[in-house]
């Protein structure tokens, strides 16, 4: 088959760690037989410098005429000061998300067998979560008001709303998922306070009984937080709206040692699904072959399984990736002190040798 990957290698460390992922899907593709074709697609802080937006015109059409997009990292110092929105590069992420229609995002929290020691939690029966984030709704993108009044003085309001039909497409999602995995999903909301919580409990419960075979669980916010520090293996599948999930999904990803090993994936129903590593552009080691390009690389492995059906593709790459961590090989991130450390350039180098 042959497969078109838009790549968006963005600012920092994005280029380098996207850089590494490619040569490792090629190594894919010739073991599997399979062809992959890359667009690169500006955007940005490189896209403020060149064009002068971060978000230039017709970044979304060059997306959507390819099979899935591989996102590096973009922002940084250089940008991040600009008043005007056309020229911050958190804008061109907020609107590739809205334009790709990418209302689901997956966050696989899974601590790797080799660096389980360096988990701080207990985890006897380890730590293997995805929280599904609803991506599109909710507080972020509701009515954002100031004002001022006599009595109050000056006031601010931002609005969370959420449909039925918003609810119903994630819960959808997140049950599919778990039918794929261990069969468990926590549902965690604010039911005791928040309507769009009630709202979001009942969706999942009518859903619930459809799959009945999936073990459902109402989870609040504020225990989940604790209990993802308690025991995080208790997780399997973890929904939630937009805000909840931005702080979780964070949360989530510190009990597994680096945020230089977690990929995500970001996917809508007709638009090729978006796929980059959960840190940002790292401009403190930016261009010094120091960053570790594993996140991405498995992002790529969500990739195969996601948007392209490739389940033995992507773990192919899992296992490469495990296999060259219980050797002992480490980029500086997760190495600890008096360990020797290899860089970004030979860290792919080594992953590619498993395959
Ligand atoms: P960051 O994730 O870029 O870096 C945080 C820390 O983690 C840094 O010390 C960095 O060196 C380290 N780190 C990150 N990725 C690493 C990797 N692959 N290997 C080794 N170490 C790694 O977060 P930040 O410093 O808060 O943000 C820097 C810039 O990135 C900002 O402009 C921010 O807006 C942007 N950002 C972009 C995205 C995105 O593109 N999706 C996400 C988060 C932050």
């Amino acid at each position: 088959m042959n497969y078109k990957i838009a790549l968006i290698k963005g600012d920092g460390i994005g280029p380098e760690v996207v850089g590494e992922a490619v040569k490792v899907m090629d190594a894919i593709g010739e073991r599997f037989g399979h062809t992959f074709e890359y667009t690169d697609v500006l955007m940005g802080g490189c896209a403020v410098d060149a064009v002068g937006k971060s978000y230039p015109d017709g970044t979304a059409e060059k997306c959507k005429a390819c099979d899935a997009v591989l996102l590096g990292a973009v922002g940084g110092p250089k940008w991040g000061h600009s008043t005007n929105p056309d020229r911050r590069p958190e804008t061109a992420l907020l609107s590739i998300r809205k334009d790709l229609e990418l209302y689901a995002n997956l966050r696989p929290a899974a601590l790797r067998p080799a660096l389980a020691e360096s988990c701080p939690l207990k985890n006897d029966e380890g730590i293997d979560l995805i929280i599904v984030r609803e991506l599109t709704g909710g507080i972020y993108f509701g009515k954002r008001e100031r004002y001022t009044t006599e009595d109050r003085g000056e006031e601010a309001a931002d609005r969370m709303a959420y449909s039925e039909k918003e609810i119903e497409r994630i819960g959808r999602r997140a049950f599919e998922l778990a039918r794929l995995r261990r069969k468990k999903l926590a549902s965690v909301d604010k039911a005791n306070v928040l309507e769009t919580s009630r709202l979001w409990r009942q969706v999942m419960h009518r859903l619930a009984e459809e799959y009945s075979d999936v073990q459902y669980e109402d989870v609040l916010v504020d225990n989940a937080a604790m209990q993802l520090v308690r025991d995080p293996g208790q997780f399997d599948v973890v929904v939630t709206e937009n805000m909840f999930g931005d702080i979780l999904s964070d949360e989530a990803s510190m009990i597994t040692g680096s945020i230089g090993l977690l990929p995500s994936a970001s996917i809508g129903d007709a638009s090729p699904g978006l796929y980059e590593p959960i840190h940002g552009s790292a401009p403190d080691i930016a261009g010094q072959d120091k960053a570790n390009p594993i996140a991405t690389i498995l992002s790529v492995a969500m990739m195969f399984r996601y948007s392209f059906d490739l389940p033995a593709e992507a773990e192919a790459v899992e296992r490469a990736v495990d296999a060259v961590l219980n050797e002992g090989w480490r980029t500086a991130d997760i190495a600890k002190s008096g360990e020797t450390s290899v860089g970004t350039v030979k860290m792919g180098e080594l992953i590619r040798g498993k395959l």
